[in-house]
């Protein structure tokens, strides 16, 4: 059975003063949470300051994006040791804001998929559909395409250190969440997509919804059998709510 995994994606957001607030909330909530993995992944400036918070308990963090060499004349850029540095356990690989408004293609993504998994983090690879390739019942098509990007470089075997995540791009930040039947429909497609090349390991690899997930959605959505946790935007800004998801996910493993 795959971990089950409640992951907070801040994106550009909080100052040092939420970054403090969000960091707290979490280690001591993590501490009750003994049936799933907390995990949060704050701009990568706040790295050193989630270590020391979260060092001494059960919580895990992780980066929003590094880039595909591990070092050199990248003006700007953060190389995959900078974050382990500083005990960061995943990195986001593909986020849609990241294909979307930097123009990170498949093959760039699979690059630092490829670089994550060389330097000892475990990248959560992003994967969804915009709102026309929803409408136009291209969604299968698009996620396996972008799995089999990063399937092709690296490999199966791989994977064993991944985590994915389901995110339609037409329900992050939207309010518009996918039904739980819909999200399912497209976590087995996945898990049936890996198990063609590796049985075990698409049997262990959790695989994250992401889209409008919060307090009042969680649980309908965290039941649903291939879904094996979740990745929260916005919601994982607000301490309160981000607890809430993780309690509902650890009561869900619990039942
Ligand atoms: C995300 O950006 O990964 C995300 C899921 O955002 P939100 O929860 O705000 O839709």
């Amino acid at each position: 059975m795959p971990t089950t995994i409640v992951a907070g994606n801040w994106k550009m957001h909080g100052d040092i003063a939420l970054a403090k607030t969000l960091l707290s909330a979490v280690a001591t909530a993590s501490e009750q949470l003994d049936h799933i993995e907390l995990s949060v992944l704050p701009p990568a400036v706040f790295m050193p300051l989630a270590e020391q918070v979260l060092q001494n308990t059960s919580a895990t963090w992780g980066g929003q994006n590094i880039y595909f060499e591990e070092q050199g004349a990248f003006t700007g850029e953060i190389a995959a040791p900078m974050l382990t540095a500083f005990q960061a356990k995943y990195v986001l690989v593909g986020h849609s804001e990241r294909r979307q408004l930097f123009q990170e293609k498949d093959a760039v993504v699979a690059k630092k998929f490829k670089l994550a998994v060389a330097n000892q983090l475990h990248p959560i690879l992003c994967v969804g559909e915009t709102l026309s390739e929803y409408q136009g019942q291209q969604t299968e098509k698009v996620i396996l395409r972008q799995l089999d990007a990063v399937l092709s470089l690296v490999g199966i075997g791989a994977f064993a250190k991944a985590v994915i995540a389901y995110e339609p791009v037409w329900a992050i930040g939207t309010g518009h969440s996918a039904t739980p039947e819909q999200a399912q429909q497209v976590h087995a497609s996945i898990r049936q997509h890996l198990a063609k090349h590796d049985l075990a390991i698409a049997e262990s690899v959790a695989i994250l919804y992401g889209g409008s997930v919060k307090p009042a959605n969680a649980g309908e959505l965290l039941a649903m059998p291939d879904i094996n946790g979740g990745l929260i935007g916005g919601a994982s800004l607000k301490a309160d709510d981000f607890i809430a998801i993780a309690r509902i996910a650890n009561e869900q493993v619990n039942t």
